[in-house]
């Protein structure tokens, strides 16, 4: 009997497709399994790769997605796995698949946001690939990066008791989306040109969700301040599925404080709007593309002192799991459903 896809999701899939895979290259220093590949490059610098695709229909709606902002995200989502490994992003190669639907000022509007991106960041776009696609857009990029051989951050090197932080606020990506979805649906009810979606108090969240940003500016501010993480990713999929992947990579647990995950004034009053749980909405909810990382206990008030940086938690024994402290004082276990994985497959 063939296996459906669902029946393993993404991480599982990934892992049955490469788990006996084994680099043939010694330049292969770190393959898969972390944001970005990491690559010997020469004696002080390796180099740092990573690809990631945006399919529509699964990861963005044309409907409400300006394609200005689809080309800004599709560069930023790469940028991010870069700077998620402490390194800096250098060079893009973008692949499209272009259904006959667009036309050629359509796809221009896309590479303006490209460039943008690309101009915000310092970063060179030195090729790609452009084909024909029977089923919507598919936007493919590969960034190339690189960082200096003693600076790289997998996400295996939490250890017991060091702080567990993350940068910006969590969830405003996905409220964004929730809201989206919903004006989306108003309008197919009763679809008319003159139809004006309810977004105001709500820009905040939907450019979280339409035009992300990548935190090289926190890597600056530590890299300036001489913090250096043990371990690092970000959070693409959702700060549940993220914290299992450090802890699951560095062989440790987690406790994770509610009330001191950040969570913008947005993101609640909108929360509270559709009756979700904004606690659920940032450990759930996908695509803030902020930092996760650990440090260790000496940098408490060196980290503590950051603007854009919170204390969330701290890093426990294996045996503890990964646990959420509620504000009433219990505790949960945090279970390792991000969004992204429920999602796309
Ligand atoms: P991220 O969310 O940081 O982009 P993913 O969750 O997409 O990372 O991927 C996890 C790891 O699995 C990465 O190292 C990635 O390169 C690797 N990976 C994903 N899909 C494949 C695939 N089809 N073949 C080989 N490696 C893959
Ligand atoms: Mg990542």
């Amino acid at each position: 009997m063939p296996t459906p896809l669902s029946e393993l999701g993404e991480f599982s899939l990934i892992n049955r497709l490469t788990s006996e895979y084994k680099a043939q290259n010694e330049s292969t220093i770190k393959g898969i399994g972390d944001d970005a590949a990491v690559l010997k490059n020469n004696a002080d610098q390796v180099r740092l790769v990573t690809t990631d695709m945006l399919l529509e229909g699964v990861h963005f709606d044309l409907v409400y997605t300006p394609l200005k902002h689809l080309g800004y995200k599709a560069i930023v989502v790469n940028l991010s796995d870069i700077f998620a490994m402490n390194g800096r992003p250098e060079a893009v190669t973008v692949s499209l698949g272009i259904s006959s639907k667009f036309s050629v000022e359509q796809i221009e509007e896309l590479y303006s946001g490209i460039y943008a991106a690309l101009e915000h960041y310092g970063v060179d776009l030195v090729g790609g690939d452009t084909c024909a696609s029977q089923n919507g857009l598919v936007i493919s990029v590969t960034c190339l990066g690189s960082a200096a051989k003693d600076e790289v951050v997998y996400r295996h090197g939490a250890q017991e008791n060091d702080l567990i932080c993350c940068s910006g606020n969590l969830g405003a990506a996905y409220m964004g989306l929730m809201l989206l979805e919903r004006e989306k649906r108003i309008f197919l009810a009763d679809p008319t040109p003159y139809f004006s979606p309810k977004f105001e108090e709500r820009e905040y969240i939907i450019e979280r969700q339409l035009r992300p940003e990548a935190r090289g500016d926190i890597i600056e501010i530590m890299r300036n301040t001489g913090i250096h993480p043990t371990s690092m990713m970000d959070i693409s999929d959702g700060l549940s599925s993220e914290l299992h992947h450090i802890c699951d990579n560095s062989q440790v647990g987690a406790v994770v404080y509610a009330e001191r995950i950040p969570i913008d004034s947005e993101t609640f009053a909108m929360a509270e709007e559709l009756s979700i749980d904004p606690f659920t909405a940032a450990l759930d909810g996908g695509e803030d593309y902020e930092l996760l990382f650990t440090v260790p206990l000496k940098y408490y008030s060196a980290v503590e002192g950051i603007k854009g940086i919170s204390i969330i938690g701290h890093i426990t024994d294996k045996e503890n799991g990964v646990k959420l402290i509620l504000p009433n004082g219990s505790e949960q276990d945090i279970s390792s459903g991000g969004w992204e994985a429920q999602k796309a497959l």
